[in-house]
């Protein structure tokens, strides 16, 4: 086996069985391993423990290494796979069983559990201290060959000197076990931080009861990656004062072992939706463009001159729809009325405030005022709705809310003039003559 880390040498791991998707928890987990290793400019090791045959599968190991990828957990290690190390466990299995640790049973090796007390310090959860007689002599290698998850765990984080293990605290009746191999196989422990557990809002585990788990699941309803890794990292850390809002550098920088908590922390996906809310009117523009693309392609509304002749007007277009917009889904749902020439008319609208023939006067006189116009912008649109509307004596809603239905087909949309700079002064004459 390979020589233990140096002690300076930040080495973690994530080590997922790839029997599911890569759920809330998992990403938390992969989350502060990264978070830890970056911040120590060290090594963030991906493994997977595909050692279940039955239950691993290609296809979930591949959505795992996507959604961390999207995550932007990048590894700098690996993939390892366990199932490709089978001949390292047993050979380990064999050494244990020649030194008097284990021995063989019915085929399986087992581990014989020494006596004494078995006491370490959780990072998080201090000291932790069990007696070896509540722990039965444990099944190393199955009968197949296969190893036990003890087995194969302790042998790689050995064998790939992990230095601290950043894992979920459902593994901290596992740790005296594994530290009894460890001691068997002569090697030095590594730091074990256990990472409290996810609850649902109603405080019980998190599960598929409380909506959707799976990272990919909320790629899919439109979350930014920097939303999810802001809001992930609050479940179970906290930076000891009340700031809320990190980028990876400053979660880099603020992020530490000391600041997890053993309490459980509560999933609450108002708050995501929040974050998801905040980084959407943040983000630099060509960030959002990159995230939206995908969005606008998949229904039809993308065009490349966004991109090149057309970058200013759509720019225009994503930051009027960014102080409102939630998901990324938002801004082709909404922002279509801009990029087709079809209108759909909300008839409720319609009923209420383009139904009057004189209303309808009132949009004709203002669209020749607007075609009149020496300079289209804002202000001068504004000017020219407001100066009607005090010749005709109404109010300037009087004119506004027909002329936002006229334009857009709906009664809820954002700020007129900034709509119908964004049409253009044609496209607008045209619709407010055409209602
Ligand atoms: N493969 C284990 C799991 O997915 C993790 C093992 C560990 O972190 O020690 O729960």
């Amino acid at each position: 086996m390979s020589t233990p880390a140096g002690p300076s040498e930040v080495r973690v791991r994530f080590a997922p069985s790839p029997t599911g998707y890569l759920h809330v928890g998992g990403a938390r987990t992969a989350l502060f391993d990264w978070l830890f290793a970056r911040q120590h400019n060290g090594t963030f090791i991906l493994r997977i423990e595909d050692t279940d045959v039955e239950r691993s599968s290609e296809e979930m190991t591949r959505g795992i290494l996507d959604a961390m990828t999207w995550l932007g957990l990048h590894w700098d290690e690996g993939p390892y796979f366990q199932s490709k190390r089978l001949d390292l466990y047993r050979e380990l299995a064999e050494r244990l069983v020649s030194g008097g640790h284990a021995y063989l049973d019915e085929g399986a090796i087992r581990f014989r559990v020494p006596e004494g007390r078995v006491t370490y310090q959780d990072a998080v959860f201090g000291e932790i201290s069990v007696e070896s007689d509540t722990i039965e002599n444990f099944v190393l290698l199955r009968s197949d060959k296969h190893p036990t998850y003890h087995l194969s765990v302790v042998v790689d984080d050995i064998d790939m000197r992990i230095s601290h293990v950043i894992r979920g605290a459902d593994h901290i009746s596992n740790t005296p076990k594994q530290i009894l191999l460890y001691r068997a196989l002569g090697a030095s422990l590594p730091v074990f931080a256990h990472l409290p557990l996810i609850l649902g809002p109603d405080k019980t585990r998190l599960s598929k009861r409380h909506g959707a788990t799976s990272v990919s699941a909320y790629q899919e309803q439109g979350i930014l990656p920097e939303a999810m890794r802001n809001f992930l990292a609050l479940l179970g850390w906290a930076p000891g004062n009340d700031q809320e809002m990190f980028d990876d550098e400053a979660l880099i920088q603020a992020f530490s072992l000391q600041g997890i908590s053993k309490a459980n922390a509560v999933f609450n996906p108002e708050k995501l939706a929040w974050f998801n809310a905040q980084y959407i009117a943040r983000l630099p523009h060509d960030k959002v463009v990159e995230y939206l693309r995908p969005e606008y392609a998949k229904v039809g509304l993308w065009r490349d001159s966004f991109e090149k002749e057309d970058r200013e007007w759509f720019r225009s277009l994503i930051d009027l729809y960014r102080p409102r917009a939630k998901v990324l889904q938002d801004f082709p749902r909404q922002s279509r009325i801009f990029l087709t020439d079809h209108v759909e008319f909300d008839p409720t609208a319609v009923e209420k405030f383009l139904k009057d023939e004189t209303v309808r006067g009132h949009l004709r006189r203002l669209a020749d005022r607007l075609a009149a116009l020496p300079e289209f912008n804002h202000h001068s649109i504004e000017e020219a709705v407001r100066g009607l509307a005090n010749e005709l004596g109404v109010k300037p809603g009087v004119l506004m809310n027909p002329a936002r239905v006229a334009l857009t087909g709906q009664s809820v949309a954002p700020g007129l003039f900034d709509v119908m700079v964004l049409f253009g002064r044609e496209n607008t004459v045209q619709r407010l003559r055409l209602s």
